[in-house]
């Protein structure tokens, strides 16, 4: 059933996926779709399946265009949220140079349209609708293929110069391992996924022992994906045991390190490797940061996202929702 007051429609859109929600004024999901993104097709390709998407999404709400008040978008890398331009996203094809999302989608869905950086999307989603309700400060701590992060502060988005919360780039270790971005001993190069990938490849061609290739082959993955490591631990493989502790103490550091710089009330943990290894995954990094934060009790503020696989796309429908309040 269509909501009187209208929907809002939000899009994580990421480089395999596009996820998608309708939500009611209140931001509860009413519908969703979830797709692959086409990934070879550049911009006007994704725009296209996004557009799809959303409708997908409210047609699934039992509702039509007509209802859609607003639309929002998570896109990852940089944007320009005033003027509705991805200015780049290394991740997507076609997208190294500014693109222009706001314009065409305002177009085809004929609604006024939001846009987010995917992990500030995220950030708003828990904050307002999630594991961080009722929380004034917030450090949001994205695990999946890197480690994203963002900060709410007196109950609002800080984003500094444009790149606040960047806690994946924080260092946890002087001259330690080389991270993606080019500088060493950052948390992304313990505990962002595809990191841990490397290392687990290297090891292996060293001769350590480990099933982890083997896993993502029977899976039929080309990559290690959140569920190879998942289904690593389970058998006790000794090279995921030993990276996935290497992770959660390098969370642990990092997260108390942020913790006894602006003192949050709750840091929100999700991505998808945290929601797939979950409440041990979270304990290990509770245990990790106790010894180094100042402030007693930080083991009760750091919680599971709430929202998992949908903050980002949730999170973009609040943002489509501030436009039309
Ligand atoms: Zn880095």
């Amino acid at each position: 059933m269509a909501s009187p007051d209208g929907i809002c429609v939000g899009v994580d859109v990421g480089g395999t996926k596009i996820q998608t929600v309708a939500v009611d004024a209140d931001g509860a999901i009413l519908g969703r779709d979830r797709r692959p993104s086409p990934a070879a097709s550049g911009p006007s390709g994704m725009i296209a399946a996004i557009a799809d998407s959303a409708r997908a999404s409210l047609l699934d709400a039992g509702a039509g265009e007509r209802d859609l008040r607003a639309i929002g978008l998570g896109a990852p890398g940089q944007v320009d949220a005033a003027r509705c331009i991805v200015l780049y996203a290394t991740n997507l094809v076609g997208w190294e140079r500014p693109v222009d999302v706001g314009t065409p989608l305002r177009e085809a869905l004929g609604a006024p349209v939001a846009l987010a950086n995917d992990v500030q999307a995220s950030v708003t989603g828990e904050h307002r609708q999630g594991a961080g309700r009722d929380a004034a400060s917030m450090l949001g701590v994205f695990c999946g293929t890197g480690v994203g992060g963002g900060l709410v502060l007196d109950g609002r988005l800080w984003t500094g110069l444009g790149a606040a919360g960047e806690i994946g780039h924080t260092v946890v270790r002087r001259g330690g391992s080389r991270c993606g971005c080019g500088r060493r001993g950052c948390l992304e190069a313990y505990a962002g996924r595809r990191m841990m990938e490397e290392r687990a490849r290297r090891l292996h061609h060293r001769g350590r022992r480990t099933r982890l290739l083997a896993l993502m082959e029977q899976k039929g993955k080309d990559r290690m994906t959140s569920s190879v490591w998942a289904a690593a631990l389970e058998q006790g493989d000794p090279v995921a045991l030993d990276l996935v502790d290497r992770a959660t103490r390098a969370l642990g550091t990092a997260i108390a390190s942020a913790c006894n710089l602006v003192d949050v009330e709750r840091v929100v943990v999700g991505g998808g490797l945290a929601t797939r290894l979950g409440e041990p995954f979270l304990d290990a990094i509770r245990t990790a940061a106790e010894p180094q934060a100042l402030r007693a009790g930080i083991r009760e503020r750091i919680v599971m996202s709430e929202l998992a696989d949908d903050a980002g796309a949730v999170g973009a429908a609040l943002l489509a929702g501030d436009l039309v309040r």
